[in-house]
């Protein structure tokens, strides 16, 4: 599409065109690993499937209109997104990381790639000056997740974009979209060089497929991208991307009630005797609430964490009480989720200098009818 749309009209259209063959409005699944050419090398464009596909181009290109980026690549998961974004540099190359960054990725980069000889510090980047100390002369990429998972806290895209820029060799900035969905936050806008995300959240929505994407501008860096994509492989099928589109369309209309719900239980929350402390972005005691304001100008997202007051075993009862609330990992589907971090998704960092702590509570707050939502808290509550 060569017009300009907003956000909510790209969600439905961008990378889509009906099927010429059959005036299809949905894109086909392009269940195929190989197509036919003509004379060796001369094809439409398509020569193996692990190199592309036309369904996945077509999400590909969906993903780089959300991102307000010129190209989107697409993967088997989120790590394998980032996995293979972290194929771009060499042994010794070194990268700044949040100390608060989801599980996985905290276990990719410490217990995988550090064998390889990629080196990394994990700090604090809700602080841009402690970005600027962390810096090393073979520092080539700075890490952000904002929020971040599971603690909601924020980093100052732009801020620390204009530090990373105004270093010699430049250093990239990556930024873990998955909380706040391209709907809420456009990293590459706010000066980021990468965008990343675990599709399998907000973006796919319905919580029934794993994938993963990135988004980038500069051309080099896309070239680079696409021939590790090519390279290892870690690319999803036609089905995984057709049902992640399928998703999408209705990002808008989702992110929308998960940001209007959320709130509600945000102030439910903090007004709670059994709950300790509440961390949502959009909550006024929220210590970044003014920074949430102008990144997330659209909303704060789903996505909350709690402190309970009676530690972890009131935690326990909490996640094991809920009804609606279904106690599970993962995030961002239309279904409310709540579960206890410590010992589902960030056990692996229980060996690092930032466990999460045992008594907090993750929600991922859902689009179901609020006042069901808060009943559903107010029972699994009693007694805590
Ligand atoms: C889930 C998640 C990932 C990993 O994505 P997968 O699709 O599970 O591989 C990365 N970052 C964040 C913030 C996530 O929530």
């Amino acid at each position: 599409m060569d017009k300009k749309y907003h956000i909510e009209t790209d969600a439905i259209h961008a990378g889509q065109e009906p099927d010429p063959s059959t005036g299809a409005i949905m894109t086909p699944i392009y269940q195929t690993s190989t197509y036919v050419q003509k004379s060796p090398g001369e094809h439409k464009g398509y020569e193996y499937s692990r190199t592309g596909n036309p369904t996945r181009t077509a999400f590909e290109s969906l993903m780089a209109a959300l991102e307000g980026g010129k190209h989107g690549l697409a993967f088997s998961s989120g790590m394998a997104a980032t996995d293979t974004i972290m194929r771009l540099f060499k042994p010794g190359d070194h990268t700044i990381v949040g100390n608060d960054v989801y599980g996985g990725t905290y276990r990719l980069f410490d217990k995988v790639l550090k064998q390889y000889g990629l080196e990394f510090s994990f700090v604090d980047v809700t602080d841009p000056e402690a970005i600027e100390a962390a810096l090393q002369p073979n520092t080539r990429l700075i890490w952000l997740e904002t929020p971040t998972n599971p603690m909601l806290r924020l980093a100052d895209i732009r801020a620390i974009s204009v530090i990373a820029a105004s270093k010699s060799p430049k250093i990239w900035v990556a930024v873990d979209n998955t909380f706040a969905s391209p709907y809420l936050q456009q990293p590459l806008s706010l000066g980021a060089d990468m965008v990343v995300h675990s599709t399998t959240k907000y973006l796919g929505g319905h919580s029934d497929v794993v994938g993963g994407a990135v988004v980038v501008n500069n051309e080099d860096v896309y070239l680079k991208l696409k021939f590790l994509q090519n390279a290892v492989g870690a690319v999803p099928g036609p089905q995984d991307a057709w049902l992640t589109m399928r998703g999408i369309k209705t990002l808008h209309l989702r992110m929308e009630r998960h940001c209007e719900n959320a709130m509600k239980v945000a102030q439910f929350l903090s007004d709670h005797s059994a709950i300790a402390e509440v961390y949502y972005p959009g909550l006024e005691s929220h210590p970044q609430h003014d920074l949430a304001k102008q990144q997330m100008p659209k909303g704060y997202g789903g996505m909350i964490s709690v402190i309970m007051v009676g530690g972890r075993d009131a935690g326990y009862k909490f996640v094991s009480q809920t009804r609606l609330f279904a106690l599970a990992e993962s995030l961002g589907g239309v279904e409310s989720l709540i579960e206890h971090p410590g010992v589902m998704t960030h056990a692996s960092t229980s060996d690092s200098t930032f466990p999460v702590p045992a008594s907090l509570v993750r929600l991922s707050v859902g689009v179901e009818h609020i006042d069901d939502l808060l009943e559903d808290l107010q029972s699994a509550l009693v007694g805590l």
